[in-house]
């Protein structure tokens, strides 16, 4: 029997993907493996019409009721139901029939859906780490009261998950995090405070979305993805590592106490850990490429420089201090990175902005969506004030932050 897919961010970087890797895993075998049965995204309405059109899901939703509109008058006849807005993607993380949901919005935009996924048992595909970085404590809860199952569409947290896959987490002495180092790690001489988003977003090894591709450059991505990580394994930050690998080959690792080491290599393609998501706990051929070890001749590994990446210290800060920090930090994050994007604030200011924000901040206890919630919105509150006199000041280059 097909399993049964939702997608939340279908017409995004994971979610295309996605999309194409079950047209050709459905295209191999003897009968479809997977059927799409819901699909949401957000403004693209010509890229999700598209998809209507090629998987026939019972349901999609688009992001408020006029782009619904517009979708309903461009698939005809077709019977898919249109929804929209939050409702519309509570409906489809929480479609019936349903196997597996793939969570893959960018941002806290993500979070409830997600969470429903999981509050009422679905298995989740997680490529959407910014809502476990906010409520990961809720989130795992959850999880283990419904019996729903979180399955890392994260290469570094799909890694650790083939590493750790009959393993002993008490055997376990540290996670390591492989990071590409993003754009800039191999320019020593780029001045990270006036960059501008077209050289942030020329990532050296994976294409992705634009902001995820920004956390790669500043290597919040990466601050983000040890608190991930610590919620996914349930080890704490201080027995997590992150090391640059700037050919993105080794995915991550895992240290066992007795001083081994397993880890996961693969391509720089991110269908290959969405495939070992859908198809889990089977693995099936693939229509990908392998990685050619002959052609990569070599591979290399740095301590990462956290003078000129202050952003990837405060995923640590942030899991110390606890309860609402992470949410905080993940809620400035999102807020700097989108005035960068708009050229309201140079690349420097991304770690003052989050960290002025974090300073800020009393940490409540985590202790239901509504307190998250509560926290993000206070973050995006201070984070606008900051932004808004260096956006300001921000076309003189002589004046200002440094
Ligand atoms: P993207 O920007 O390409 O796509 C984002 C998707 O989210 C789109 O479908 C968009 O319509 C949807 N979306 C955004 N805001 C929304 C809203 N308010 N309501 C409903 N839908 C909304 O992003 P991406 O690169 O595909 O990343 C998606 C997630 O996967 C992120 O959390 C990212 O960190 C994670 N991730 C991505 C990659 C990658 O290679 N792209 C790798 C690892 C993890
Ligand atoms: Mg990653």
């Amino acid at each position: 029997m097909a399993k049964g897919i939702a997608i939340l961010g279908s017409t995004g970087s994971i979610g295309t993907s996605a999309l194409d890797l079950i047209e050709r895993l459905n295209g191999m075998g003897s009968g479809p493996r997977f059927e799409v049965l819901a699909l949401a995204g957000n403004r693209k309405i010509e890229v999700l019409v598209d998809q209507v059109r090629r998987f026939r899901p019972r349901l999609a939703c688009a992001g408020s009721e006029e782009l619904a509109g517009q979708v309903r008058a461009a698939i005809g006849d077709l019977p898919t139901r249109i929804v929209s807005g939050p409702a519309g993607l509570r409906d489809v993380a929480t479609m019936p029939g349903a196997d597996l949901v793939l969570a893959a919005i960018v941002g806290a935009a993500g979070l409830e859906p997600t969470f429903a996924a999981v509050e009422i048992g679905r298995t989740v595909a997680l490529a959407n780490k910014e809502a476990l970085v906010m409520a990961g404590d809720l989130m795992i809860s959850a999880a283990r009261r419904s019996g729903a199952r979180l399955l890392p569409v994260d290469s570094e947290h799909n890694a650790l998950h083939q590493c750790l896959r009959g393993e002993r987490v008490e055997e376990v002495r540290r996670l390591v995090l492989t990071a590409s180092g993003g754009p800039f790690f191999l320019r020593p001489d780029a001045d990270l405070l006036e960059v501008t988003p077209e050289e942030a977003l020329a990532h050296p090894t994976w294409v992705m979305g634009r902001k995820i591709s920004i956390d790669s450059a500043t290597l919040m991505n990466k601050a983000l993805e040890v608190i991930e990580a610590r919620w996914l394994y349930d080890i704490p930050g201080e027995r997590i590592t992150v090391i640059v690998h700037p050919q993105s080959t080794i995915h991550s690792l895992v240290e066992f106490v007795d001083g081994s080491f397993i880890c996961q290599l693969g391509a720089t393609d991110m269908r290959h850990p969405i495939q070992y998501a859908l198809t889990w706990p089977e693995r099936c051929a693939t229509p990908l490429e392998p990685v050619d070890l002959a052609a990569l001749k070599s591979m290399s590994f740095f301590t990462p420089d956290t003078r000129r990446f202050p952003c990837l210290p405060l995923g640590w800060r942030a899991l110390e201090a606890g309860g609402t920090m992470p949410a905080v930090l993940n809620a400035a994050n999102e807020i700097a990175v989108e005035a960068f994007l708009e050229r309201r604030i140079r690349f420097g200011d991304i770690p003052r902005i989050i960290t002025s924000v974090m300073d800020a901040h009393r940490p409540a206890p985590a202790s239901s969506l509504e307190v998250i919630l509560k926290a993000d919105a206070w973050a995006r509150g201070a984070a606008d004030e900051v932004v808004a006199p260096r956006a300001a000041a921000a076309p003189s280059r002589t004046t200002g932050l440094s």
